[in-house]
């Protein structure tokens, strides 16, 4: 039995990236009977980037519903929210205390970040360890996660090893990363990496008017609409291909290279392709948006099932370091 680990930050409304980087790739696992999915909201981890309480609750319920639009069995698997499972916090001081400063400071998603974000807070510095403790609490395996992560899942073997070291013992399990290299890093409207916190994404849930806003507003070079032009460069098609079929793909690629086909037609079909494909994923999310109670009671079953399992990993932990008897 192997077990699944995925969290989304509630830093911001989930996105295209995290819906195929993570939550659709989690998913697909989790219908394996062999496996046992763990998939949590990083609420706590949102707050390095956002602030205000209100705009988190909001997110918080957008990526619940996220994850249940796509199909997620919450019966079968553990669905919660991180801040309501304290073992998190306790974990990570432990494991800060066995994590080499300057492991941190050479971690290349916070170089990234600090250069790019202005609030540059210690929270943001020791990221990887609340993340390693988020893994390492419930002895997941797997971690489907997006090339953006696999320096943070590292770090997480390395600390858990510092410590099992120290125990004397296996206590923590080490997970491997399992990175779909298809799927790769994907861009977003200004071609860097997709991400909340840039302000640079999709949201799929959008209504149709503003999701064609969002996606007027995707990076195109200038070449002229009667022009060839070079699909492999371009934003709006990297992600046409990640979404449309191979039929679908090869159409719009022979678009670019006659001419004649400009980056506006490129984002209407992107537009149409999208409303197609997510149909189904968008009704739900609605309903759920809709029906906060029924959301709730979702995730505080769940919460319960988590905090089970984390307990019995921090009991142990406490044990090897002289925090109880
Ligand atoms: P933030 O900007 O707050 O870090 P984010 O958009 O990067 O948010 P996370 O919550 O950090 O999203 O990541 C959740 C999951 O989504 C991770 O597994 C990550 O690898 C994946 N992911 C995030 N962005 C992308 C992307 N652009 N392409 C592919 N996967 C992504
Ligand atoms: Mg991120």
């Amino acid at each position: 039995m192997a077990r699944i680990l995925t969290g989304i930050q509630s830093s911001g409304r989930p996105h295209l990236g995290n819906i195929l980087g993570a939550i659709a790739p989690a998913i697909e696992l989790s219908k394996d009977p062999k496996n046992e999915s763990f998939f949590f909201i990083a609420d706590l981890h949102s707050l390095t980037s956002l602030k205000d309480g209100g705009e988190r609750r909001a997110f918080v319920r957008a990526i619940a519903a996220t994850w249940l639009a796509f199909g997620f069995d919450y019966k079968k698997n553990v669905f919660w929210r991180q801040s309501r499972v304290q073992e998190h916090t306790e974990l990570a001081w432990y494991l800060s205390c066995f994590t080499p400063f300057p492991m941190l400071a050479n971690a290349t998603s916070f170089k990234e970040k600090s250069e790019k974000l202005a609030d540059v807070n210690a929270g943001l510095f020791t990221y990887p360890v609340l993340q390693a403790a988020d893994i390492l609490l419930y002895n997941a395996n797997i971690i489907p996660v997006g090339k953006d992560q696999k320096q943070h899942l590292e770090m997480t073997k390395d600390i858990a090893s510092r410590f099992n070291q120290l125990a004397g013992e296996d206590i923590l399990v080490l997970p491997e990363p399992q990175i779909d290299e298809r799927i790769m890093t994907i861009p977003g409207l200004d071609g860097q990496k997709m991400s909340k916190s840039y302000h640079n994404y999709i949201d799929i849930f959008l209504p149709e008017n503003e999701l064609k806003k969002v996606i007027k507003k995707i990076v195109s070079d200038s070449t002229p609409l009667e022009e060839p032009k070079d699909p492999d460069s371009d934003i709006t098609f990297k992600l046409y291909s990640l979404i449309a079929s191979p039929a679908e793909i090869e159409t719009m690629r022979a678009n670019y290279l006659n001419g004649g086909y400009g980056y506006g037609h490129a984002k209407q079909a992107l537009l149409e392709c999208m409303l197609e494909k997510f149909a189904e994923p968008r009704r739900i999310f609605n309903y759920y948006m809709e029906n906060d109670p029924e959301l709730e009671s979702i995730l505080v079953e769940g919460e319960e099932k988590a905090r089970a399992i984390a307990q019995e990993t921090i009991v142990k932990v406490r044990k090897v370091l002289g925090f109880s008897s």
